[in-house]
Order: C-alpha cells, then sequence, then structure tokens
C-alpha cells in the first residue's frame, strides 16, 4: 500500500474535478488523488453529450425562487470566472442568446411579474417583447412567415456565457491541478472503487486490484455515491429515483437557448431548444424524464446498483404514490414513457417542440441515440420528498458522499468549495480564502465560509 492521501476523491467527472482543483490550487493539503472507474474524465453525466450544457444562472429558471436562483448564480459565476481564465476557454464555455418563453396571457403576465423581481439582480436580463423576440429567435416568432397568432414575451440576454462543455471543463480541472507546483496529484484511471471502510484514523478504499489509504474522502460518484455511503452505514434515511432525459435533434432553427416557463406542479424543467456546442448545425431538444431503474444511462449493467441503493418500502411507495396522485405529474410520467416509443415519440415530442418553433415539421425531429445521462433524484424518506437538486452527505468523519442532480454541472466549483473547507476543517489544513475569493469570486459576492450556500451545507 502506498503512502496514505490527505484527500482521495472517487469519481471524475466536474464535480470531482473540480474539486480535485480547488484542493491542489487553494489549500495546503498536499497529497490529493482521483479514483474514476472509467478510462477518462467525465465519461457519465458531465460527458458533453449527456447533459443540456446550460450554464444555469437562475433567471431564465422559472422554477427557482429568487432565493435558489441568487446561489446558483454565484456558482455560474465561478465556473465563469475560471473558464474565462483559460487559455483554452473557447473550447470551455460559449456565448449565446438565452430566454426564457412565455406562449398565452398566464405566463406572460408570469414572467411580467418575474422580470420585476429579478431585475434588480440580473443587470443584462431583459425583458423581451414579440418583436425582439423576432430579432433573436426569428423562428420562434413567426408561424408560417406572419407573427404567431399567441401573445409572446421572454425574459432573456444576449450577451452572456450560457452554455459550457462540462466534460472539457473537467479534463481542464485535472489538467491544471496536476500543474500546480509543489503538489502531489496522483489521478487514477480504471479503478471502480468497491467498497470504503474506516481503520483506525485512516480510511481503506478498495478497487479491484489496489487499496487505497487516505486521511479523508468524498464521494463525487453520482448516483453511485448513495450505494458507497450505504455500504458505510450512511444515508440510509435516502433512496434514489433515476430520472433518465432523452433529446432530440433538428436542422438549426435556433440561435440560442430556448426555455419554456415551467408548470409548477411538474418537478422537472420543461423542455427547450439550443444548439449542442458538439454538433455544429443542428438544435437540440429535451430533455425529457423518464424513471428508469439504472444508476448510469445505458449501462444496464447498474440496475443492480440501483436495486441495492432503491431499498423499496413503505416510505418510499409513499413518496411515489403522493408523486402520482398529482393528476400533472401523472400524466407527465405517462407521456414520458411514450417518448420511448419508437415512431410514435417523435409524433408526441413535435407536439411540445411546436410551442417554441411553431413551424416545426416532423420529418425534421430524430432521436438523438445514446444522448443524455440519468438524474440521481433523492427521496428523503422521513420527511417523505423527492428532494429537486444536488444533496449531500456530510458524516463529518472525514468522509463526504455527493449526490448531483442538475444544475450540479454549474455548482460544481461551489460544491467544490464547501467540500474543501469541511475537509481542510477536518484535516486542520488551511484554504487560501484571498486567492479563491480574487480568482472565482465576484467583488460583491459574498464569499466567507459562512456565506455558502446553506442548501449544500446538510
Ligand atoms: C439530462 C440531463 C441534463 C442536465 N443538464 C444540466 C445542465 O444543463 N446544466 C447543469 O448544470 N447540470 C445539468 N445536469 C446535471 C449534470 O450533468 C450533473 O449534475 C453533473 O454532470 C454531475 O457531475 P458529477 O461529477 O457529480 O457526476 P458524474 O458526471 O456522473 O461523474 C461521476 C463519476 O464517478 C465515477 N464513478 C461512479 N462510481 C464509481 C466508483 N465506484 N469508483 C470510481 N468512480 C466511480 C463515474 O465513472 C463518473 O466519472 C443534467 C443532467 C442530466 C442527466
Amino acid at each position: 500500500m502506498s503512502k496514505p492521501f490527505d484527500l482521495l476523491i472517487v469519481g471524475g467527472g466536474v464535480s470531482g474535478s473540480a474539486l480535485l482543483y480547488l484542493t491542489t490550487r487553494y489549500s495546503d493539503i498536499g497529497h490529493v488523488g482521483l479514483l474514476e472507474k472509467y478510462a477518462a474524465p467525465a465519461r457519465v453525466n458531465s460527458l458533453h453529450s449527456n447533459n443540456s450544457q446550460t450554464l444555469h444562472c437562475g433567471d431564465i429558471e422559472t422554477n427557482y425562487s429568487l432565493d435558489k436562483a441568487l446561489k446558483v448564480q454565484r456558482a455560474a459565476r465561478m465556473v465563469e470566472r475560471y473558464a474565462t481564465a483559460q487559455p483554452d476557454i473557447d473550447h470551455l464555455i460559449f456565448k449565446y442568446p438565452k430566454m426564457v418563453l412565455g406562449v398565452g396571457c398566464d405566463e406572460v403576465a408570469r414572467l411580467r411579474e418575474r422580470f420585476e423581481t429579478l431585475a434588480p439582480h440580473y443587470p443584462h436580463l431583459k425583458m423581451l417583447e414579440a418583436r425582439d423576440i423576432a430579432r433573436i429567435e426569428p423562428a420562434v416568432a413567426y408561424r408560417d412567415g406572419r407573427p404567431r397568432a399567441e401573445e409572446i414575451v421572454a425574459l432573456g440576454s444576449e450577451d452572456e456565457y450560457t452554455a459550457v462543455n462540462f466534460e472539457a471543463l473537467s479534463r481542464s480541472f485535472v489538467r491544471q491541478a496536476q500543474r500546480v507546483p509543489g503538489k502531489q496529484v496522483e489521478v487514477r484511471y480504471n479503478q471502480r472503487v468497491r467498497h470504503i471502510k474506516r481503520q483506525g484514523e485512516l480510511f481503506v478504499v478498495e478497487t479491484a486490484d489496489a487499496c487505497f489509504q487516505a486521511r479523508s474522502v468524498v464521494v463525487c460518484a453520482g448516483g453511485h455515491s448513495l450505494k458507497l455511503a450505504h455500504d458505510m452505514g450512511e444515508g440510509h434515511h435516502y433512496s434514489v429515483l433515476p430520472v433518465a432525459g432523452s433529446y432530440y435533434f433538428t436542422p438549426q432553427v435556433l440561435n440560442g437557448k430556448v426555455y419554456t416557463v415551467q408548470n409548477d406542479r411538474l418537478p422537472f424543467a420543461a423542455i427547450h431548444g439550443d444548439p449542442d456546442v458538439m454538433v455544429p448545425g443542428k438544435t437540440r431538444w429535451g430533455p425529457t424524464a423518464l424513471v428508469l431503474p439504472v444508476l448510469e444511462r445505458y449501462n444496464w449493467e447498474t440496475m443492480k446498483d440501483f436495486l441495492r441503493v432503491f431499498r423499496f418500502d413503505r416510505q418510499v411507495a409513499d413518496v411515489l404514490l403522493d408523486l402520482l396522485r398529482v393528476p400533472d405529474i401523472r400524466n407527465y410520467m405517462f407521456k414520458n414513457f411514450l417518448f420511448e416509443v419508437p415512431l410514435l415519440r417523435r409524433v408526441l415530442f413535435l407536439r411540445d417542440a411546436r410551442k417554441i418553433v411553431p413551424d416545426m415539421r416532423l420529418r425534421d425531429v430524430n432521436f438523438a441515440h445514446h444522448v443524455g445521462g440519468v438524474r440521481p433524484q433523492l427521496i428523503d424518506k422521513p420527511n417523505r420528498q423527492l428532494l429537486m437538486g444536488e444533496a449531500k452527505i456530510d458524516t463529518g468523519k472525514g468522509v463526504i458522499f455527493n449526490m448531483t442532480p442538475s444544475p450540479g454541472a454549474t455548482c460544481c466549483l461551489e460544491n467544490a468549495e464547501v467540500d474543501l473547507r469541511a475537509i481542510a476543517a477536518y484535516l486542520e489544513a488551511t484554504v487560501d480564502d484571498e486567492a479563491l475569493a480574487r480568482d472565482l469570486l465576484d467583488q460583491d459576492s459574498p464569499h466567507g465560509p459562512e456565506d455558502l450556500p446553506a442548501r449544500l451545507i446538510q
């Protein structure tokens, strides 16, 4: 067995790699390791094709309260500050116009009201009237060559960073961490962690062919984090509901990101259309929301891992029944099953997409095969609740487990900051607050540990 790591990170997606970077760059923790089960970083949800590539700032996400919007805004700015300072900025972060579209008088009224609330906090946000929409996104504003009949407005901006290749970002974090002088950084691929156990003062992390010792461990393994937590006797009050997202491609009809107003009774965001940063000349549509019994999309071997963490019991059944009792959710879940039926799915999806582009034609809509990951939504069993954002189990004893559905990729650096501070306190190490604030936080942004979003400190 090699010399113990001060911190060993499990999982090389955007969360684990962000923590690797922050730890090496902004603390005096000297020996840091990362174990990833695949042969490269970000092969699961952070893969460029498995998420919507949106840098969520909170302004056009109508399902976010002002409080949540501002927390996400801080997190998004950290990613923007990091990415725009890199030499390969053009591969990491992208500027597109973005908007959330309101169709019909109810949605229009909601957006006007939301604008009043958000405008003081979002200087670039504009109320876009039909003529502005026509200028930015003609395909949204017209039907058969004439302005569409329904009343439309949008909230949006035109000159902001709105998209990120989170896979490229993960690789960048790993590369930059390995370049920090005076630090011992070990990144091991093809190492699937089977088990973590405590042995005296240390943790022993076992993979198929090696055993690693560490003074502290942070698990950023998506849905598998909960499995590793359960194995250690932690987090049994959580179960997981994996919600897969599928996408469709059409020829390019949009110039930027067009979201739609969220139905408050539905837990998952309404579909949107936008450019795919890796597929020029197309517009990508989605994601749908289909409950699937796997922890990784297109990997049925992870079904047995799902069954181990799902732990179906009375409390889980209650949460699922509560969801199914709401007619909107029941219909939505049923519709999402139909979205997976070949032929039928294109017809059904076309109906939804026409809310954004009224002239869209069936022959233009193609299912995007092998695109889209799985959101590991946690079920809080004692509170009979499906949790919508990221969740963390911090044992306070040197091991932390992160579960990261959307907007987990946007929140990667902020989430890593929370973990870094917790691990630094545990190891009695020091965080370079000044450098971190200078590089990653805005001058007017709150940046003491006490200001970190409470939602991440659970
Ligand atoms: C359809 C969809 C759309 C989304 N859209 C957005 C969006 O627009 N914006 C946004 O901010 N977020 C979005 N998200 C969420 C975002 O993709 C995730 O929050 C983010 O990628 C999670 O990163 P992660 O590193 O925590 O997990 P992952 O990227 O899943 O990485 C986990 C890593 O752990 C590794 N691993 C797992 N088990 C083990 C083990 N036992 N041993 C070693 N390694 C292991 C995996 O191989 C993987 O590399 C979306 C998610 C989905 C599914």
